[in-house]
């Protein structure tokens, strides 16, 4: 029986991807040493991080005026990194409300003294729809506007950037990096941890604009984008293990055809659900439809008893890690990339097969 994971994060990766980590493992080139085991100033992963960044600039065509960070901290690490770099004390920092970890950015920048203004929010609306942006920011009044581009617990997202004029976006991507097509040009800032659409846990991208890049003084040296610019990602050791998974499943993403070929694909695997739970009389997902995410996507029955009901027997089924965020409950099917249509169309025969049944 093949087993499909719908998590969250960490999630889902290329077989094929898994498949050479497995086979390159013991030993990186023929070199007799594990990926494990090399040194971040060795030449093999010199040329890993350099061609991972080459292929990630290919994929989202980043210009040169933006740098390409491999940081540690995750998303989080980024909720303070963002604020740090980025937030003087003379002006504030706006906040689209779209859920939680929108949430979650603004009180990490806040906690560290930052001014935070929300200045559209759907928590109202239970987050089934996404907050409007406001026609015009006050000039001069923010450093920048933070946005939640795909919210993978109410499973909203953006498909275009929000217009901000000249105030700089700062973009979490962190679960729809390379699932969409977005213009880099329009953004300042974008980060993602890699557990969802990039590889395993432990490594964080970090794609900036080299103006708004400067000096801080008194950063901690592993939240200060100067230095990670400067030192190319390596002043310190990084992460080498989870660079050299991410630079795979990046060269696996080029085979495929790139973000366009993902966009497709993705477009098919989450309409395909989306179109199930809308006729469905037992199912639903409570998002407006301009609004929902390609990649993360909450449903529920109204009962939680019977949403358990669905994880215990879907795991059964092999369809595994579908209850939705503790924080909301229901259920929660998460198609990456790497999810192929094949498990969604296993999931979708596993749902209507549940519901004859009830
Ligand atoms: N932002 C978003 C959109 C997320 O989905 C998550 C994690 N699920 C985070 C931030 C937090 O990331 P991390 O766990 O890497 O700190």
């Amino acid at each position: 029986m093949p087993v499909y994971n719908f998590a969250a994060g960490p999630a889902v990766m290329p077989a094929p991807v898994i498949a050479q980590i497995q086979r390159e493992l013991p030993s990186l080139n023929g070199s007799g040493m594990s990926i494990l085991e090399v040194s971040h100033r060795a030449t093999d992963f010199d040329r890993i991080i350099t061609d991972a960044e080459a292929d990630l600039r290919a994929l989202m065509q980043i210009p040169d005026d933006y740098a390409v960070l491999f940081m540690q901290g995750g998303g989080t690490g980024q909720f303070a990194a963002a604020p740090l770099n980025l937030a003087t004390d003379k002006r504030r920092i706006a906040v689209l409300d779209s859920g939680q970890w929108a949430v979650k950015a603004a009180q990490e920048a806040a906690k560290l003294g930052r001014q935070v203004d929300v200045v559209a929010s759907t928590r109202a609306a239970k987050y089934t729809r996404l907050p409007q942006m406001p026609d015009t920011l006050p000039a001069g009044q923010y450093d920048y506007l933070h946005v939640c581009m795909n919210n993978t617990i109410e499973g909203t997202a953006w498909h275009q950037a929000p217009r901000t004029g000249t105030t700089p976006l700062v973009a979490d991507m962190s679960s729809n990096i390379l699932a969409e097509e977005y213009n880099v040009n329009d953004f300042g800032l974008i980060f993602a941890g890699a557990q969802k659409n990039l590889g395993p846990a432990g490594v964080t991208l970090v794609i900036v604009r080299k103006d708004l890049v400067h000096q801080v003084p008194g950063l901690p040296s592993m939240l200060d984008y100067q230095l990670f610019m400067e030192k190319n990602s390596m002043s310190n050791t990084p992460p080498v293990f989870n660079i050299y998974a991410v630079g795979l499943v990046l060269k696996w993403l080029r085979q495929q055809g790139g973000v366009p070929e993902m966009q497709r694909r993705n477009e098919q695997k989450a309409g395909k659900l989306y179109a199930f739970l809308d006729q469905s009389r037992l199912f639903h997902n409570p998002v407006v439809s301009a609004d929902r995410s390609l990649t993360n996507i909450p449903f529920m029955t109204g009962d939680a008893a019977l949403d358990a009901a669905v994880v215990q027997a879907a795991t059964a089924a092999g369809l595994m890690n579908l209850k939705g965020h503790r924080s909301v409950g229901g259920l929660r099917a998460s198609l990456y990339n790497a999810m192929p249509l094949a498990g969604v169309d296993a999931l979708i025969d596993f749902l209507h097969a549940f519901e004859q049944h009830h």
